[in-house]
């Protein structure tokens, strides 16, 4: 997809050399247009050895369980997102732990994906009725029989058998950073 138009003042766009590539540039103010990006945040929520799952009503992934997540907002914390999600979603609860995975898609709309541990606090998994119409806890036995999604079931594994605690949030960093959500090893 071209982009033709600025999207900062409305001019013309045209190719332009930045630094040794050529991208789409504006004619008249200094507007770049760097790519088309997006970052998914998803919530693994372990109780008990089960982990919260939520079944999709809408397309994409209609029917299949998947743990709950959404897409990050302008100037909203990611781990801020990822529990307002789940809580939205299913109902429950829960607290950012750590990260533990992190998925990569460059494609038409390059996507970045952060899955996090997360721990339970309350509430019983109830669907929202709009996003999800299921929600429950599930071990992995019980998912073997359910239609659990492809990218879900790995994320599962990780949660069930991460090999270690994953990068957890440094609120006291060596340095003063403000502004920054730190997340480390
Ligand atoms: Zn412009």
């Amino acid at each position: 997809m071209q982009v033709n138009y600025c999207s900062s003042c409305g001019a013309a766009m045209e190719d332009k050399n930045v630094d040794g590539t050529v991208r789409r540039a504006c004619t008249r103010c200094e507007f770049v247009h760097w790519g088309n990006y997006s970052i998914g945040v998803g919530a693994l929520v372990v109780k008990e050895g089960k982990l919260l799952l939520v079944r999709r009503a809408q397309e994409p992934g209609k029917g299949y369980w998947t743990n709950p997540g959404g897409y990050i907002e302008q100037l909203e914390p990611i781990q801020a997102t990822v529990e307002r999600e789940v809580l939205e979603e299913s109902g429950v609860r829960a607290a950012v732990k750590a990260v533990l995975a992190l998925r990569d898609q460059p494609r038409s709309i390059h996507n970045v994906y952060i899955a996090f541990g997360m721990e339970y606090e309350d509430g019983e998994p109830t669907p929202d009725g709009i996003e999800v119409d299921g929600a429950g806890f599930f071990s992995p036995e019980e998912m073997e029989t359910m239609n659990v999604a492809p990218f879900t079931r790995w994320l599962v594994d990780v949660a069930v058998n991460g090999r270690s605690e994953g990068l957890t949030q440094d609120a006291e960093p060596i340095v003063p950073l403000g502004g920054y959500g730190l997340f480390r090893a």
